[in-house]
């Protein structure tokens, strides 16, 4: 989608520091970090939030969170744990209208969030 950050991540007119990447699902490393591990997932489908997931998008939503796994075991991330964060809305504070998942680590993450 034009204008929206993430799609020219995706399309890498905006370099981007990857960590993971496969046909559908792009991991990069979260501009502004909010713990030592801090990662965002976004399906390389422009989906502006949760709410507008489609019966269609069951397979992307579900392979990100595979991928969450994934990338925690690989990180070496499961034994003191994470945490994966969607924010929807004004209140949620969803800044960046393409979905995106944050993959936090590496701290003690208080509850609830502020
Ligand atoms: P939200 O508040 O929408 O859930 O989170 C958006 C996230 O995107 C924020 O954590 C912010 O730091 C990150 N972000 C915004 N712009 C960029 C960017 O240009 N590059 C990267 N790597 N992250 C970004
Ligand atoms: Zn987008």
């Amino acid at each position: 989608m034009q204008d929206c950050i993430f799609c020219k991540m995706v399309s890498k007119e905006i370099p981007v520091e990857t960590v993971y990447e496969d046909e559908h699902v792009l991991v990069f490393k979260d501009v502004k970090p909010e713990a030592p591990i801090h990662l965002l997932l976004i399906p390389k489908k422009h989906i502006t939030s949760l709410l507008d997931l489609d019966e269609e998008d069951i397979e992307v939503a579900g392979r990100i969170q595979l991928t969450c796994a994934h990338l925690a075991r690989e990180m070496g991330l499961v034994e003191r744990g994470f945490r994966v964060v969607c924010n929807c809305g004004d209140d949620a504070g969803q800044a960046v209208m393409h979905i995106h998942y944050h993959l936090l680590a590496g701290r003690l993450l208080k509850w609830p969030p502020g």
